[in-house]
């Protein structure tokens, strides 16, 4: 028998602009990896070189909101005035299968799944400094001044939360965070209270 055999369920969030979506392409890039992603929907339009199904589900209003009354979100949120969602169904049966789940969302949303799924590992991303935050999402050219202000905002709002997330990840460079990140994952899986029993039943020849 295995222990742990069931994957973790790992989110990974922090203000938008910090990094989050870098590194966790970062992570999927370390060798011998069993994790899968959890593809968000949204109705915000696609980015230039963003894939419908790959970086985001890109649906209408409508859509979202008829998924909304059918409880297919595990989580979900409006983020300056866009939806974006956590499809139910697929995290699931990934963890059965045995594989690490990662999910990407902002606060309000990881929030939400925490309420529902206290066991899984929450990961705050942070930037070395303020100014390295605002250069960032100024440098990302996708959105207007005003969006920019309004994520800056929210921003320094989103970091009042933080103690609530079991580990904070400095994004001071790419790899190095997503090396913690599997560290971390690493970690959670050798974590008494998610083997202690599995370890019993083994131990009473049960398994
Ligand atoms: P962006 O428009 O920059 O792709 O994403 C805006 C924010 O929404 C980012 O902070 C991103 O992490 C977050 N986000 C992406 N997918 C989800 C999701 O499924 N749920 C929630 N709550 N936030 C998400």
């Amino acid at each position: 028998m295995k222990l742990n055999e069931r994957g973790l369920l790992v989110i990974i969030s922090g203000p938008s602009g910090v990094g989050k979506g870098t590194i966790r392409k970062a992570l999927f890039n370390i060798a011998d990896n069993n994790f899968c992603y959890s593809v968000s929907m949204t109705t915000r339009k696609p980015r230039e070189g963003e894939i419908d199904g790959q970086d985001y589900f890109f649906v209408t209003r409508e859509e979202f909101e008829r998924r909304i009354k059918e409880n297919g979100f595990l989580e979900y949120a409006e983020f300056v005035g866009e939806y974006y969602g956590t499809p139910m169904d697929y995290i699931e049966k990934q963890m059965e299968l045995g594989k690490e789940v990662i999910v990407e969302v902002e606060v309000q949303g990881a929030l939400q799944v925490k309420e529902r799924i206290p066991e899984a590992v929450f990961v705050f991303i942070v930037p070395p400094s303020k100014k390295d935050l605002i250069e960032r999402l100024e440098n990302r050219g996708t959105d207007s001044k005003q969006k920019i202000k309004k994520r800056i905002e929210k921003a320094e709002r989103e970091y009042s939360l933080a103690y609530k997330y079991d580990y904070i990840v400095v994004n001071d460079e790419v790899n190095n965070a997503a090396d913690r990140i599997y560290a971390i994952i690493r970690a959670e899986h050798a974590k008494t209270e998610r083997s202690i029993h599995k370890y019993y039943k083994l131990m009473e020849g049960k398994e």
